[in-house]
């Protein structure tokens, strides 16, 4: 006997939950990409998309997953040589380091491990050091999907505006646009960086870049910037196959211009309350857990620290990949793999998961994970304190009250 029958839910940090609404706009012929209906769709896009990040600045979309937005922000950003330092809190940061160094660029890596948030007195002490200005961008995860550990962007920003440093700002907010508080323009976000499949409930396959117009000064004669990832006609072009440098990506779009009107319906504090609200259900399951077991405990200490999106966490030994298979072969449940907190092949990778609270959830989802995570803890043997879900249930009713 299984339990698994009925819909499944996928609880990984993406591609997310997409909402019936999202594919029912999908679900139809294929458009005229030279005159009509998709025109008008794709201007409804671009002010939606602005608001979504809280910019009045530039945006460009491209046809590809978070990788390639991470590309196409290193083309823009840099000619080759020119240095950047990248934090990293995560497997994401190193990613980006890594696209940026493969394509010519000086890459310097701060390195806060992976259970720690952003160390700000060290970025102070570093931008300090570069008296000659040599750092042209400042790379950072808001949240890394990873670690779930979050970098208050705000901070980053007085950091930079502290020490007079002129490096640009840019941001990846693949994990966390459209589910964690983020305010382009009020923080002084020079480049933010997201794609599709997370927050914004659409199918993988676009990458999305919100420019400042210092940026967009700044960067016009990089050397490294190529037709196909120049950001310039996709934001600015007079001719529509320039957005997409080529065909648009149809049905991509008729799907995300749905999902960008929900996010529009609710409200962005709304979407971004939900989520705090739900992450602090899975907190409060977590804390419950932990109290009852030496191994069991979320990967970053402080609330503070944590994205809103995502919970990755530690289940000693090998009891989250059992805990996982179950929950995914007994009860319907998918939880995201401990990515990037220790190597396939070492034992302890089967000590970790992840619990996406990511888009499109709402109060039913999030605790019907929590409650299928505890039956699976229980029917497996594995130690943990009673009561998680109690206490996920009370964290939600002392919010919605
Ligand atoms: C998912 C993710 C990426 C990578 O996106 P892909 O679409 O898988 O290429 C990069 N950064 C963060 C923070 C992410 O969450």
């Amino acid at each position: 006997m299984s339990l698994a029958a009925g819909r499944p839910y996928l609880a990984i940090p993406g591609p997310s939950v997409m909402p019936d609404r999202v594919l029912r706009a999908m679900h139809r012929a294929s458009p005229n990409i030279y005159g009509g209906e998709i025109y008008d769709v794709v201007a409804g896009i671009w002010p939606r998309l602005r608001a979504v990040a809280g910019t009045t600045q530039n945006c460009a979309i491209y046809i590809g997953n978070g990788h390639a937005a991470w590309e196409a922000a290193n083309a823009n950003l840099f000619s080759r040589g020119d240095k950047a330092l990248v934090l990293a809190v995560g497997r994401f940061g190193i990613g980006w380091a890594e696209s940026a160094r493969a394509i010519g660029v000086d890459v310097e890596v701060m390195d806060f491990g992976k259970s720690t948030p952003v160390d700000m007195a060290r970025v102070e002490a570093a931008l300090r050091a570069d008296s000659g200005h040599k750092i042209k961008a400042l790379l950072a995860t808001q949240v890394d999907t990873s670690s779930s550990i979050k970098t208050d962007v705000a901070a980053l920003r007085a950091v930079l505006d502290a020490v007079g440093h002129p490096a640009l700002l840019a941001i990846d907010c693949i994990a966390s646009l459209g589910c964690d508080e983020f305010r382009m323009d009020a923080w002084g976000v020079d480049v933010a960086v997201a794609a599709s499949q997370k927050g914004l409930m659409t199918p993988p396959g676009l990458g999305f870049l919100w420019f400042s117009d210092k940026a967009r000064e700044r960067c016009r004669g990089n050397d490294l910037r190529t037709p196909y990832w120049d950001w310039e006609p996709r934001a600015f072009g007079t001719e529509f196959w320039q957005y997409f440098n080529g065909t648009a990506p149809t049905h991509h779009i008729y799907g995300l211009a749905e999902a960008l009107v929900m996010l529009e319906e609710e409200g962005m504090e709304n979407v971004w309350a939900r989520h705090h609200a739900l992450a602090g259900a899975v907190w409060a399951a977590f804390d419950v857990w932990a109290s009852g077991s030496a191994t069991i405990a979320m990967n970053v200490a402080q609330p503070a620290d944590r994205g809103w999106s995502v919970t990755a966490a530690r289940i000693g030994g090998q009891d989250a990949t059992r805990l996982r298979e179950w929950c995914e072969h007994e009860a319907g449940v998918t939880l995201g793999i401990g990515l990037g907190m220790a190597l396939p092949g070492d034992p302890a990778w089967h000590g970790f998961l992840r619990v996406a609270h990511m888009g499109h959830v709402n109060a039913h989802m999030t605790l019907g994970v929590l409650a299928v995570m505890e039956t699976g803890m229980q029917t497996l043997g594995i130690a943990h304190g009673a009561g998680g879900i109690m206490a996920a249930t009370r964290a939600l009713s002392s919010r919605s009250a």
